[in-house]
């Protein structure tokens, strides 16, 4: 474990030194919204902020992607990404999920080459809440405001600067190689630091998540979930903002004389995500689907990867047009 520390105002100096070796992506504003985007000379970074809309997948699993170009030369496959990236500011909870869609994309039986050489040429540097949303329940997910799963390095912010801890060797790799900018923090640093985290911790909510795998399970047949479907749009918000989600499709496109074959993120709550070329839909309701959905990511993940597949982000609470509440359907569902 190395530790460093920088400045507030030296991060510009950071993100140029580490932009003339590949890209610095980091918290910006776009649009008056902070954002996870490739920081631009003209930017400065935003550090006060709960989190982004947008989970970080979308840099390693992007909303949609060609893959693939077809035409009179026959099937040429898109090259694979290269050169390093830095991924500087995203929640400990959103490093946290690449962590199991590391399990899915390259862990499994089938490995996807784009996301694998996405997460390999980037180094992740989380950066710890100083003040959880209300609607943060990490720790109740295995998670906390200032852990380390999924990242080579964290970041604490103390006010006017950050302290950063390693947490792999690529992280160590890099605090040695920009020691000039990061040096090694003072012992009241690291205080404030170690006071920083226990505070946030302290201002995560519970919501009483033990044995919830089991009480799902027990509750396939519960009337409750058509119940609670009926308010929910089938709008597919929850699924595309949640950092774990990972459903997809392919399609071939024709694009004048060529084709096209691309690869676009899909939602299980929409109706045709399971309908069968014979025309059987064997999730014919809203309810149906949104049973899937909640047991997905709280049975069937734990099954099949040992984790629940949610990282207490809260932005499918925020950001549900018709108010649905993981955290409330998670208890009302009776076993
Ligand atoms: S965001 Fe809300 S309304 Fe839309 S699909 Fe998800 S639970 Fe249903
Ligand atoms: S289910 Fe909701 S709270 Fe859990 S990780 Fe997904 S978006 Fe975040």
């Amino acid at each position: 474990m190395t530790l460093g520390a920088i400045k507030k105002e030296h991060l510009g100096q950071l993100v140029a030194a580490v932009g003339a070796h590949g890209g610095f992506y980091g918290p910006v504003l776009r649009d008056n919204d902070v954002c996870l985007d490739q920081v631009q000379p003209s930017d400065t970074l935003v550090l006060d902020y709960a989190n982004f809309t947008l989970p970080p997948k979308g840099l390693f699993f992007p909303r949609s992607e060609v893959i693939a170009t077809h035409g009179a030369d026959g099937m040429v496959e898109t090259p694979l990404p290269t050169g390093k990236a830095v991924l500087f500011g995203v929640r400990p909870c959103d490093a946290m999920s690449l962590t199991y869609l590391d399990k899915v994309f390259m862990e499994a039986q089938f490995a996807d080459p784009y996301y694998r050489a996405r997460r390999e040429r980037t180094l992740t540097i989380a950066l710890a809440c100083r003040d959880p949303a209300a609607t943060c329940f990490c720790t109740s997910v295995a998670g906390s405001p200032s852990g380390q799963g999924g990242a080579d390095i964290l970041a604490v912010d103390i006010g006017d600067a950050l302290v950063l801890e390693s947490a792999t060797p690529a992280g160590e790799a890099f605090l040695a190689e920009y020691r000039k900018l990061l040096g090694r923090p003072s012992d009241n640093q690291v205080k404030a630091r170690d006071a920083q985290v226990a505070q946030a911790v302290r201002k995560v909510s519970s919501i009483g998540s033990d044995g919830v795998t089991a009480r799902l399970q027990a509750s396939s047949e519960s009337a409750a979930w058509e119940e609670l479907a009926e308010r929910c749009l089938g709008c597919g918000v929850c699924t595309f903002l949640c950092p774990t989600c990972h459903c997809f499709g392919l399609y071939d496109e024709e694009v004048g004389p060529q084709g096209r074959r691309v690869r676009a993120q899909d939602a299980c709550v929409f109706p045709a995500f399971t309908l069968e070329a014979s025309g059987h839909n064997p999730r014919t309701r809203q309810g149906l689907r949104m049973r899937h959905r909640v047991m997905h990511k709280f049975c069937y993940t734990a099954q099949s990867f040992g984790d629940i597949f949610c990282v207490g982000c809260g932005r499918c609470i925020v950001n549900c047009p018709a108010n649905m509440d993981i955290r409330e359907t998670l208890t009302e569902v009776p076993p």
